[in-house]
This record gives structure tokens, C-alpha cells and sequence, in this order.
């Protein structure tokens, strides 16, 4: 049976630890999602061949994990560092694809709506009560694209384990890179990493 949307949203927010409107967001935006894809219950057999890329790296993108049971250790999560509100959803067996992103102008739009349905209530409560009911075209834009899966990103066994020439570290799945000649992990290649040894 299909969950509903407030059944999910509990889940949510026990997984990531409070009620916030990125848990509001992430649940509507991974059910727009789901439903697009016909996926009804994602942690099912049904659900096996999808692969989220995932724009959002805040508190939505634990809600999306959630619903959908897709994570980054079974290669199904895809993080994408854009600082965007957004994801694809990705059926790798049919090939079919839809990105869900959040309007710019949503969020007047939900100020709006709360000032307008809820007057009496604290702000921060109206504007996640107005964030669950505006309506779905008011807040995402919803648009079938195309995803290029290489094999080397889906999930299963890794396709190969390189060593790299300068670090010794293993590199898998084909991100090691060929630099004159030497194989090479890409901070060695690019002669930078985001931590320097102390
Ligand atoms: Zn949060
Ligand atoms: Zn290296």
C-alpha cells in the first residue's frame, strides 16, 4: 500500500532527528518523484533499479533518503555538491527520468500562504504548515529528462580496483586517471586534496 504523506514525514523526521521544512520538502519532493517514476513502494523489489542524483546536501536530502530507502553505500544516491534544491530520480531499468527542483518564487509563495491561512499561529509553524499544503506546481518544477548512466556508477560489484603510482591507495570503479603515462587517483593527479598532512 502506498504511505501517505504524513506517515512518511514521521519517518523523516525520526531519521534525521527533527521536523524542519527540508523534511516537508524532501518528503513532497521524493513522492512527486516515486510517483512520476509509477514507483509506489520504493523499498520494495520495485524500487531495486532506482538511482537518485541528489543536488541538495541539507536537510531535505535525509528526507528523500527516507521515503525512498536509497542510500549512498548501495551507490543509489548519487551527491552532486550543486547547493541546489533538486533531484533526479532515475529508473534505471526503463531508462526513465524525472528532476524535481524547487521553484525560486516558492518561498514568497509559502510566506503568503501562511500570513493568509494560518494569521494566528507562530510564523515558524504557519510557514511548515503552508511548506505541506501549497499546492504541487506552486512549489517544484517537474520535468522528464535524460540520465546518462555510465557502468561504472551503478550499483554492484566495482568494476575495477586500480592502485595509484604516487599514493599507493586502491581507486575504484574507473576514477583513476591516466596522467602521462602513470595511473593516478584524481588528488594525485590534480596535485591537490581538501586535507594537507599534519
Ligand atoms: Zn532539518
Ligand atoms: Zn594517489
Amino acid at each position: 500500500m502506498e504511505a501517505s504523506f504524513q506517515s512518511l514525514l514521521n519517518e523523516a523526521v525520526k531519521f534525521h532527528g527533527h521536523l524542519c521544512g527540508g523534511q516537508i520538502i524532501g518528503v513532497r519532493m521524493a513522492m512527486a518523484g516515486l510517483r512520476e517514476l509509477g514507483i509506489s513502494e520504493p523499498k520494495s523489489e520495485q524500487g531495486r533499479d532506482l538511482v537518485i542524483f541528489m543536488e541538495i546536501d541539507r536537510c531535505a536530502a535525509d528526507a528523500i533518503i527516507s521515503v525512498t530507502g536509497r542510500t549512498p553505500g548501495k551507490r543509489s544516491i548519487k551527491m552532486m555538491d550543486y547547493g541546489k534544491m533538486a533531484a533526479t530520480f532515475v529508473d534505471t531499468s526503463s531508462g526513465r527520468s524525472v528532476r524535481v527542483s524547487v521553484r525560486a518564487d516558492s518561498e514568497e509563495r509559502v510566506k503568503r500562504m501562511a500570513q493568509h491561512l494560518f494569521p494566528q499561529d507562530d510564523e515558524a509553524k504557519a510557514q511548515l504548515d503552508a511548506m505541506a499544503c501549497i499546492a504541487e506546481e506552486d512549489l517544484f518544477r517537474i520535468r522528464r529528462v535524460h540520465v546518462a548512466m555510465r557502468p561504472e556508477d551503478l550499483p554492484g560489484v566495482p568494476l575495477d580496483t586500480a592502485v595509484c603510482e604516487r599514493c599507493g591507495e586502491m581507486v575504484r570503479d574507473r576514477r583513476q586517471v591516466c596522467l602521462n603515462g602513470s595511473v593516478l587517483c584524481k588528488p594525485c593527479a590534480q596535485g591537490r586534496d581538501y586535507y594537507t598532512l599534519v
